[in-house]
């Protein structure tokens, strides 16, 4: 399992412990050491998950939590808060504040990365090896591969990491710069027709075995993954 992670830790030993075991885990690490230096990865480009540390210089841990849930862009991105606290009430407040899970300092690294794995399986599917189906269509990120009721279906890597993001994702409706944003990761350096033209060619991969049709336009809003076929 991999995935870009954003690590908000103001203490420089912690912060180095997490990085290094989580890039020793496959992972991409983002690194800031208050909630401003986060803002700013944020803005760059949404990471997979948020590990965030409770007691920050300046804006808390807990308030950026709040901040990432209240926003439509950031809403959606697993966060896990690390605290010194254990409290039965900060515990409360900590998931009230919108984070997914929280572990105690101090904590081994292997439970950080459980608690991580845990988090993205039931957040980020599409960050995981899990092969997946949906109406005979189905992708397996371990062999990197797609077929069509049993029957290969070749497409480009984008369009791979497309459809993953699709069928972990059914029946809701992604706007051109939410799917730049989650599947691009990156909303700023690319244009949204760049997301047109991928979509036709997931469309041309899918078509021998009438799987196009899970892709619905939805028209001035974005796209749609179906469950079922139409
Ligand atoms: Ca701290």
């Amino acid at each position: 399992m991999s995935g870009a992670i954003l690590v908000v830790e103001d203490e420089p030993a912690i912060q180095e412990l997490i990085a290094v075991n989580l890039e020793h885990a496959g992972h991409h690490v983002l690194r800031a050491a208050n909630v401003q230096q986060a803002e700013e990865h944020v803005r760059a480009a949404l990471p997979d998950l948020v590990l965030l540390d409770w007691m920050l210089p300046g804006t808390s841990g807990v308030a950026y939590a709040r901040q990432l849930r209240a926003a439509e862009r950031t809403r959606d991105i697993p966060i896990i808060m690390l605290t010194a606290r254990a409290t039965e009430q900060e515990k409360i407040l900590a998931l009230e504040s919108g984070a997914d899970d929280y572990v105690t300092k101090p904590f081994s690294p292997r439970e950080l990365i459980a608690r991580i794995k845990a988090v993205m399986r039931r957040r980020a599917p599409q960050l995981t090896d899990d092969a997946v189906e949906i109406a005979g269509l189905r992708l397996d990120p371990t062999a990197h591969r797609i077929t069509g009721n049993g029957k290969a279906v070749a497409a480009g890597p984008t369009e791979f990491r497309l459809l993953h993001w699709f069928i972990t994702h059914p029946e809701r409706v992604y706007s051109r710069a939410q799917l730049l944003d989650e599947v691009w990761g990156d909303h700023v350096f690319v244009e949204e027709r760049t997301v047109d033209v991928h979509i036709r060619r997931l469309r041309q991969a899918l078509e021998p075995t009438g799987h196009d049709r899970l892709l619905d336009t939805v028209r001035g809003t974005g796209y749609r993954f179906c469950r079922e076929l139409p």
